[in-house]
């Protein structure tokens, strides 16, 4: 396989009208540019690039992007004003996020027509994600068709979910005919935020039992035994379990047909009222948590209920993979929430002494960007902060797999 000499990952997170990119050394893990197209479409389109290596300032561009095409040319174009560009040799590979991966996809995997046609199959359980992700995917292989581009999927780390955590529990006919079962997401980073907490006790990932809570706009839980997920919050899709910045979360079902026969609601009214207008937005108007703990530190009821759900939801899954594991060594928070809102940490924490959580609330206070434990001594169970690197754990997964190839 050609192109393997090279340390760098361009790493690609291709949204359905836009594109994150970095840029990273596996060298030394050191990230050289990073950035982003908006509006990919429209005629306001905005390209943000930094470029790390050089330390020069942030550029900004705002006009109009056709295409995918025209906005990964864009990307290479800025990478190579800072002498970075796609065509250097240094460049191994590419890396993209891909959402859904289904049953088939448990590992990261090099992209050949055989696995973009799988992908494209999986559309139906991924129709917002996959087509994306797929744009993306054939622009880059255009541009640069010599080299290995590897798929990284969101729901790979929790294809290790038991059956029984896996399958909900409908006629097992239907639900295989429409592969209905739960997929859970934003595995990249419960992978990493798992390995990266056992690190933080001095234990190798198979010694210790973990709970990681993904507390961002989107936000998921998961119960990971030994390095192996055995359970998440998420589902079918990503609309199940923690209440989210705009996602309800869980919700007896039976909530559809009632919006649908008394509420005369569509299919697409209902998706996007779960999807885009629940959760936290929907239970006070505001998604960001900051502002949430502003207007509650002004009194504010609404936002002080929204809170309060969010929590008991929290706590409610906490619990549940304590359950789960039976032995739980540590309790991770990451994510935007997680990682930056102590409050939540601490209530979510409140009163779990009985299942060995504590949490110091001067340790709690601490700001960084290091993983970090917040838990005093006599806490039986670790509670940590682990901030995630989802682009980091692609870019390593994706040089581990077109290294491990080319020997
Ligand atoms: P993410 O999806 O991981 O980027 O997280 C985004 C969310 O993190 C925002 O919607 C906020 O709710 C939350 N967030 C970011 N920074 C802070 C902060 N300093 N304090 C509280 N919440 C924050």
């Amino acid at each position: 396989m050609s192109g393997t000499r090279g340390t760098r990952v361009l790493v690609l997170n291709s949204g359905s009208s836009s594109v994150k990119y970095q840029l990273l050394d596996m060298g030394d893990g050191g990230r050289l540019a990073l950035g982003l197209v908006e509006r990919i479409g429209e005629q306001s389109s905005r390209l943000k690039h930094t470029p790390l290596a050089t330390g020069g300032e942030a550029r900004e561009w705002t006009g109009p992007i056709a295409d995918h095409d025209a906005a990964l040319k864009a990307v290479a174009e800025e990478l190579a004003r800072d002498g970075l560009g796609l065509d250097s040799p240094e460049l191994a590979a590419i890396g993209h996020r891909v959402v859904h991966g289904g049953q088939t996809f448990t590992e990261p995997t090099v992209i050949d027509e055989a696995v973009l046609a799988e992908i494209e199959r999986l559309i139906p359980v991924a129709p917002l994600h996959n087509p994306a992700n797929l744009t993306g995917i054939r622009t880059a292989r255009a541009l640069r068709p010599d080299l290995p581009q590897v798929a990284v999927f969101d729901t790979a780390f929790h294809t290790t979910m038991p059956e029984s955590a896996a399958r909900y529990a409908i006629d097992v006919e239907t639900a295989d005919a429409h592969r209905i079962r739960r997929y859970g997401f934003h595995g990249t980073s419960h992978a990493y935020v798992s390995r990266e907490t056992a690190k933080l006790l001095g234990k190798d990932p198979s010694e210790v039992n973990v709970i990681v809570l993904h507390l961002g706009n989107g936000a998921s839980a998961s119960a990971v035994r030994g390095g192996t997920c055995v359970d998440t919050s998420m589902g079918l899709t990503p609309l199940e379990g923690l209440v989210m910045g705009t996602r309800s979360g869980d919700m007896d079902p039976a909530v559809i047909f009632h919006l649908m026969r008394v509420g005369g609601m569509s299919t697409d009214e209902i998706d996007t009222l779960l999807n885009k207008k629940s959760g936290l937005i929907g239970l006070c108007g505001d998604n960001d948590m900051r502002e949430i703990r502003r207007r509650i530190d002004e009194g504010d009821e609404r936002a002080q209920l929204a809170f309060d759900i969010y929590i008991h939801r929290l706590k409610k899954y906490i619990g549940a993979y304590c359950a789960v594991l039976g032995r739980v060594d540590a309790v991770a928070f990451t994510a935007g929430v997680g990682e930056n809102a102590a409050p939540v940490r601490e209530a979510a924490v409140a009163g779990l002494e009985q299942l060995g959580l504590l949490v110091d609330a001067e340790l709690n206070a601490v700001r960084g960007d290091e993983p970090r434990l917040i838990s005093p001594a006599n806490s039986r169970v670790a509670v940590a902060v682990v901030p995630t690197d989802e682009e980091l754990e692609i870019a390593t997964q994706t040089y581990a797999l077109v290294r491990e190839e080319s020997n």
